[in-house]
């Protein structure tokens, strides 16, 4: 019998890999690298704790009762997800911004407006005090 066949055998019935179980992963290789970097041999042994509990999911055979722990640890998650798309999206409407836009400051009362960029020397009017001048965009 081929190995990937074994492996297939050998995993029948049982739970594999999960959401929950890729996080407890992270968890432990970020724990053990942090105590390896800070040479702390007891965060190193409690870095295998999550492994060895992500190791006990995915070789479990009550799928029942794995699938129920995830989908809890996807829903206590969804919140935290959420942040980051936000986050990210807004960080990336902020590039594509500063791609497009140019933000320069009036020289006489210092408030802050946005000239489109690539336009080379531009006559600016100043949106709060009229001020005119002339900036690189
Ligand atoms: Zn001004």
């Amino acid at each position: 019998m081929k190995f990937k066949e074994k492996i297939i055998q050998f995993m029948a019935g049982r739970n594999g890999g999960d959401q929950l179980s890729t996080f407890l992963i992270l968890i432990s290789l970020s724990l053990t690298l942090l105590g390896q970097v800070l040479d702390q041999a007891l965060l190193v042994a409690v870095g295998y704790v999550p492994l060895g509990v992500a190791v006990f999911r995915i070789l479990s055979r009550n799928v029942e009762k794995r699938r129920l722990e995830n989908y809890k640890f996807a829903i206590f998650l969804s919140p935290v997800y959420g942040r980051l798309h936000k986050l990210n999206s807004r960080m990336k409407a902020a590039s594509e911004d500063a791609k497009v836009n140019k933000y320069v400051k009036c020289p006489q009362c210092k408030a802050v407006m946005r000239v489109p960029r690539g336009k080379g020397k531009i006559r600016v009017t100043c949106p709060k005090c009229q001020n005119k001048f002339q900036t690189k965009s």
